[in-house]
This record gives C-alpha cells, sequence and structure tokens, in this order.
C-alpha cells in the first residue's frame, strides 16, 4: 500500500523513480580529516577556491553554449560568491581559530548565510542557500568528496533544498522529478527544473522524513502528490497515466500547426515568453506565434558587464529573424525585484519589488536604457519587433520612453545606422496604477500587454514567491478580473492591440474568460500553448461571453475558479 504526502504542485507531470537524497552528507569526511599546519591549511583554501572557481568557470561556458541562460546566471553569481575577497580572508582568519580548512570554510558559509536567513526579504532569504552551496562546494573540494553516482535510471531528487549546483550538474534525462521540504516557488532549484521541464512538488516540509532514501516514489507534479513505495496495482496505475501523458505530449504535436480559433471563428494569437534568442526554436515546436514577451533581463544576467548595443543586438535580431515575420515582443530590462544584478551595485532594499526596478532604473540610466533601445530598432530591420516597457504606473513615464526612443532613432541617423521606424511601443499593465489609467495611457501607447505575475501581487498586496500566504494568489480574483478587464475596454475604444503575458494566460480556464473580454494575444511559456489552444478551439465566443457574464456578477475568486472548473471541464 501505497503512503501518501502532499506538497505543492509546481511543475506539471507524473514521475516514478527511486529517491536520490540531495544533501550531501559530508561529516563522515571531515570526522576522518587530518589537518595539517595552518600554512598547509590556508594553502589549501586557496587552492580549493581556485579550482572551484576554475569548475564553476567550465560549467557556465557549457551551459552558455547551450543557451542556458538562466542556469549560467545562477553559476555566475556562485562564481562571484567563490571569489568575493572578504568570504575568502575569514576563512583564512578562521583557520586561525580552527586549524582545519574545511571546517573553516563551512563556518565562514554558515555565518553569512545566517545573516541572508534573517532578512526580510524572500529573495535574500534564499540566497543563504547559494552560500552554503559555495562553502559547502570548496569544502567538498579539499575533503575530496565524491559525488553519488546516479547509474542508469533517471532519480528523484529530494531534498529540503537543493542546492542549485547539484541540480544543474545532472543531466536532465537522469532527473525524473523534484521534491522539495521547503515551499517557495522561485527558488534556484525549481526555476532551474521549470527550464528542464522536471515534475517538481515543494512544500511537504517536516514530512521529508518519511520518505526514505533510494525508496521507489511516484510524484504528480499538477496535484502535489507523493506516494512512497507504491503497491503493484498503483505502479500500474500511474504506468498507464505516463502513458497517456506520452499520448498527450503527441497529440499537443498534432494541434502545434492548427490555429486557436473558437468554434464560431474568434481567433486568439498564442504567443512564447522567452528569455533568450535560442529558446525561440522550440517555442515554435509548440506552435507559438510569435514571442510576446522577451525578458531581455536574462541577456544582462549571468555575465560581469553591461552588455554593450552590438551584443543586445545580435541577440534580438536573431530572435526576431527566428520570428519570420511573426511579432516578437522585447521588454526593456526588467531588474530588480526577484532579479538582481550583482555589477550594477544597486544597494540593498527594504521592499526590492516596490524599489528601484524595471523602467524605474532604465529612465535613470541612459546608458542602460538607449542602447538597449538601439538595439532592439536596429533588430526591427529583420521582421516584425516591438518593444514593451515594464513596471509602467502613469503616463508621464510612457512619454519618458517616448522621447528615448526618438532620441535613439535620431542617433542611429546620425551614426548612420540601419534601424526600423514600424517598431511598436507598448507597455506592460502590471501595476494596478497603469491598469487604472489605461484610457488614458491607450492614447500613447501602441499596445497593452497584461503582467499578471506582477498585477495580481501588487493588487492583492500578495507576495508572489510567499509559499504561506500562496492560497490568497488566485487570478481569479474578481478585484484582478475588473482590472484586466478594464484594460481590455480602453484598448478597444482606443483601437489599439491587448495581449497578457503573465501566468494567467497559460490557464486554459482563465483564457477563455480573456478571449471574452477582448483580448487578441496570449503569451505564455511554449509547453502551456497546446493546451490554451486546445481549449479556446472546443469553446465558442458566445459561450465564453455567457460565462464570462455569469463570473463578473461572482463576489470571490474561488468561488470562480470551482465554477469554471465545472463548467469547462
Ligand atoms: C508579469 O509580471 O506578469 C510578467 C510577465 O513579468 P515578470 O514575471 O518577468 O515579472
Ligand atoms: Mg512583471
Amino acid at each position: 500500500m501505497a503512503e501518501g504526502l502532499r506538497g505543492k504542485g509546481v511543475i506539471a507531470g507524473i514521475a516514478v523513480g527511486r529517491i536520490m537524497m540531495a544533501g550531501q552528507n559530508i561529516d563522515g569526511y571531515l570526522k576522518g580529516y587530518q589537518p595539517g599546519n595552518k600554512d598547509i591549511e590556508n594553502q589549501k583554501i586557496k587552492d580549493a577556491v581556485k579550482a572551484v572557481v576554475a569548475v564553476l568557470q567550465e560549467n557556465i561556458k557549457t551551459l552558455q553554449a547551450k543557451n542556458m541562460v538562466e542556469q549560467a546566471a545562477i553559476l555566475e553569481a556562485h562564481r562571484m560568491l567563490a571569489q568575493d575577497p572578504m568570504m575568502e580572508e575569514t576563512m583564512h582568519t578562521k583557520v586561525e581559530e580552527l586549524a582545519n580548512a574545511p571546517l573553516a570554510v563551512l563556518d565562514t558559509a554558515k555565518e553569512q548565510a545566517a545573516i541572508f536567513e534573517q532578512m526580510d526579504d524572500a529573495y535574500f532569504r534564499e540566497r543563504a542557500t547559494d552560500i552554503r552551496d559555495v562553502g559547502k562546494r570548496i569544502a567538498k573540494y579539499i575533503l575530496g568528496v565524491k559525488e553519488p553516482e546516479i547509474g542508469d535510471d533517471p532519480v528523484i531528487l529530494c531534498g529540503h533544498e537543493i542546492e542549485p549546483s547539484v541540480i544543474a550538474n545532472i543531466p536532465t534525462d537522469k532527473i525524473a522529478g523534484v521534491v522539495l521540504g521547503q515551499g517557495s516557488t522561485t527558488c534556484h532549484a525549481v526555476i532551474i527544473a521549470k527550464a528542464r521541464a522536471i515534475p517538481t512538488v515543494v512544500g511537504i516540509g517536516e514530512r521529508l522524513g518519511e520518505i526514505p532514501d533510494s525508496a521507489l516514489v511516484i510524484i504528480d507534479g499538477e496535484r502535489g502528490d507523493i506516494l512512497v513505495r507504491p503497491d503493484e496495482m498503483t505502479l500500474t496505475d500511474y504506468r498507464e497515466k505516463i502513458k497517456q501523458q506520452e499520448e498527450r505530449k503527441a497529440y499537443y504535436a498534432e494541434l502545434a500547426p492548427l490555429p486557436a480559433v473558437t468554434r464560431d471563428g474568434v481567433r486568439v494569437e498564442l504567443c512564447a515568453n522567452i528569455g533568450n534568442h535560442m529558446d525561440v526554436d522550440a517555442a515554435l515546436t509548440y506552435g507559438a506565434e510569435g514571442v510576446g514577451l522577451f525578458r531581455s533581463e536574462f541577456v544582462f544576467m549571468g555575465r560581469q558587464d553591461i552588455p554593450t548595443e552590438e551584443d543586445q543586438f545580435k541577440a534580438y535580431k536573431e530572435a526576431v529573424e527566428k520570428c519570420d515575420g511573426k511579432i516578437c515582443v522585447i521588454r526593456t530590462m526588467d531588474i530588480g525585484g526577484d532579479k538582481p544584478l550583482p555589477y550594477l551595485n544597486i544597494p540593498p532594499e527594504d521592499n526590492p519589488f516596490l524599489g528601484y526596478r524595471a523602467l524605474r532604473i532604465s529612465l535613470q540610466r541612459r546608458d542602460l536604457f538607449l542602447p538597449q533601445l538601439k538595439a532592439i530598432l536596429r533588430a526591427g530591420v529583420y521582421g516584425k519587433a516591438a518593444i514593451m516597457a515594464p513596471m509602467v504606473i502613469n503616463v508621464a513615464e510612457f512619454k519618458k520612453v517616448l522621447d528615448f526612443v526618438e532620441e535613439a532613432k535620431l542617433e542611429l541617423s546620425h551614426e548612420g545606422k540601419a534601424f526600423s521606424e514600424n517598431v511598436q511601443v507598448g507597455i506592460m499593465v502590471e501595476t494596478p496604477a497603469a491598469a487604472i489609467m489605461t484610457p488614458e495611457l491607450a492614447k500613447y501607447v501602441d499596445f497593452f500587454s497584461i503582467g499578471t505575475n506582477d498585477l495580481v501581487q501588487y493588487t492583492l498586496a500578495v507576495d508572489r514567491g510567499n509559499s504561506s500566504i500562496s492560497y490568497l494568489y488566485n487570478h481569479f480574483n474578481p478585484a484582478v478580473l475588473r482590472l484586466i478587464q478594464r484594460t481590455a475596454q480602453a484598448a478597444k475604444d482606443n483601437g489599439i492591440w491587448c495581449g497578457m503575458c503573465g501566468e494567467m494566460a497559460s490557464d486554459p480556464l482563465a483564457a477563455v474568460l480573456l478571449l471574452a473580454m477582448g483580448l487578441s494575444e496570449l503569451s505564455m511559456s511554449a509547453p502551456s500553448i497546446p493546451r490554451v489552444k486546445e481549449k479556446i478551439r472546443s469553446v465558442s465566443s458566445v459561450q465564453a461571453k455567457e460565462l464570462l457574464a455569469d463570473v463578473m456578477k461572482m463576489e470571490d475568486g474561488e468561488e470562480i475558479k470551482a465554477y469554471l472548473q465545472k463548467v469547462l471541464a
């Protein structure tokens, strides 16, 4: 009989495999360690730091070559931590006290991590894992720890929190699933798992102790179920589900070339959200009809300095070219919040999500903003590029964006560089202020794209990364729906297009309401496109409008969700 645990499903999919506990226990190695004199111990630290940095650099290069930008950025942050002179200095000071190199390293990392752990901001708390990870890497090198070997069969990686270096170093085909005790959906292990579409369940807390190492388990990354030691009958059931999962994938592949059109002919464009130009190829295989959100900050991350206009031009041009005449919306960099950029040296803030981020940085840093706009305008020559400004809160900000765009064009003309005059300039509607002001903003912008990831968190005052209040984070909350409807109406009244690039767009139930509101484009992570397309093709616009009318009379987000689940099942 299977023992059942329930966590939070964050990356859908069913996986069967044996548990591999990711928290490598180095206590045994520490006990057997024979330290030399202090000079020798200090030298070991120096050698280990050098070796770890070299390995990280090698890994970063490999990831960059494979265009795994997000993972490269994480390891780049680790490299910087490993090379932090203050950290190394503290390690050497601790050798004086402890006369043991690995202990000095681990103690330093523990101390530094504790500082981060006490911070109010969830993002900084999670950085404590990175610091411990780097400390452990250096200590492991000194101790000569061998990493566990994974056999032929893929494993379910399990731990309270999994160090990013551990997951990043295991090939995708060797990880069937991930189970985490901690509940954050924005920690780096989850980001990496998401990029690799690995079924993942988080937030099982103390009950992690009930999962024995090497036990056979089944996980359901959608429902959050973990079945430990399933019996034969359960295994047969789930193997059947995996078979259905594979069949579904094949069916979705068939859907890819078909349009997202309702039974009575209302067409919605389904686009992909991407982090770098190489993502476009994969997106097209899922049937993406363009790019609705190119998160350009990833072009800025995973490196040590600001990318030049030329660097950016190459990346944007490639994405625009690959889109082959279909739209490619490039969002100007959205640094800050949960995406820091160490080389910008932005001082720590009490509320980074309400702080110096995104357009607020761009408007103050012409040395960053102008080259980016020039690069996008130049890429526009090769297809249908669009510029999208994030985090706008008022008309004045957008007018400044337009001034910058004009200045960028002027500079390009003087420099004799080719650029497109037809690049649309729009905004993300991701703050309640922007949503409320859409009737005014619509007079200036070419388009709106609703960013519900932030719009939900700012409207409901619910941190998008805080798992203890995630039950409040509901895109069907009537307050959110009203802001979306207002935005769609303002777009319609002013003859501009309105899309959505927040996660809500990837929810098939939401898609039905959004098309009824008049959104003409939905952009999402590419693997979600077929599910949304399937739902759109199964309804009529008349039915969608009726549902919208019903829903807008309801008072509660949970009630709306339950109603849609029932009616659209
Ligand atoms: C959003 O806020 O909805 C969005 C798409 O932007 P990001 O998730 O990058 O903040
Ligand atoms: Mg956002």
